[in-house]
């Protein structure tokens, strides 16, 4: 009988996973999306979208449907998801691994102002007027409205709310970039300060490279705290634990 795992996704591990794990007749796995995106990438095999009403939801989801195995394969910045993932797999006795992907370290010739929240990336941008590529989500512009006098383009995957910014460029795209499209995207633009979260990965990672190249400031907001959970850093280990768990149950 195949052990039923529920993914926690909306992140390019999250679909590695499902892909790894539709191969694997140990396993049969459901994807679960929260439903921000309006063209989700979906790999095959089973998925819902959309809320579970709070960790009481989630957790009587993993008990209705018997799962065995919840994993949080949300983005590191995603926090409400993970603690309710903590709470509801603790609910429902079942075993929770979460996949925390490393984030970005700073290397020599970068020039980063490191800070806690999307309030202190815009504070950090500064009094006099720049130049900057806003690269935090659709969802989250509403601090830098509030410092209208910088010249932002704004990068998502989906259209920001129009009222926000209503005068900025808006360059809808998604990642993986190559470092070559991001430097050409940063001279076209004579972009001074980039702000993103601290995502890490290597989707969206180019950027980095093309700043450091050019000189360009970058503006990083750190990852906030997630629950202390069993956790590992990439899908294919994700894959390892699930096989070591399987074994160990089944006395092999
Ligand atoms: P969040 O603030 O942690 O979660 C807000 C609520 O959305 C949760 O309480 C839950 O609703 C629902 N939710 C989130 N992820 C879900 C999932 N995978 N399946 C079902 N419901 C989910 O999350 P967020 O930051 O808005 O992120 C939403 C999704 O986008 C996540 O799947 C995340 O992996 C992905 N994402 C986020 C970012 C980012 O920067 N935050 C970037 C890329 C991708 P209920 O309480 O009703 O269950």
């Amino acid at each position: 009988m195949s052990r039923r795992v529920l993914i926690l996704g909306g992140t390019t591990e999250a679909t590695a996973l499902c892909r790894a794990l539709a191969l694997d007749d140990r396993f049969a796995a459901v994807l679960s999306l929260a439903g921000r995106t309006l063209h989700p990438v979906l790999p095959p095999g089973p998925y819902r979208i959309g809320g579970f009403g709070g960790a009481a939801g989630l957790a009587e989801y993993l008990r209705a449907g018997a799962f065995d195995i919840l994993i949080d394969a949300t983005h590191p910045f995603a926090v409400r998801i993970s603690a309710n993932a903590a709470q509801a797999a603790e609910r429902a006795e079942i075993p929770l691994l979460a996949i925390h992907r490393p984030p970005w370290q700073a290397q020599a010739g970068d020039r980063w102002t490191e800070v806690p929240t999307m309030h202190a990336a815009a504070m950090a941008l500064g009094d006099p007027p720049r130049r900057v590529l806003l690269t935090v989500g659709q969802l989250d512009l509403l601090p830098f409205a509030a410092r209208p006098w910088h010249r932002y383009v704004l990068r998502s995957v989906d259209p920001p709310p129009a009222d926000i910014l209503p005068d900025a460029p808006r360059i809808l795209a998604r990642g993986p970039f190559t470092v070559d499209d991001e430097h050409a995207l940063l001279r076209r633009h004579a972009t001074e300060i980039i702000v993103t979260k601290n995502s890490g990965g290597t989707a969206t990672q180019a950027k980095l490279h093309a700043a450091r190249a050019l000189g360009v400031r970058v503006v990083m907001i750190a990852r906030p705290s997630v629950p202390d959970v069993v956790a590992v850093p990439d899908a294919a280990r994700a894959v390892a634990w699930l096989r070591d768990h399987d074994a160990r149950l089944r006395g092999v």
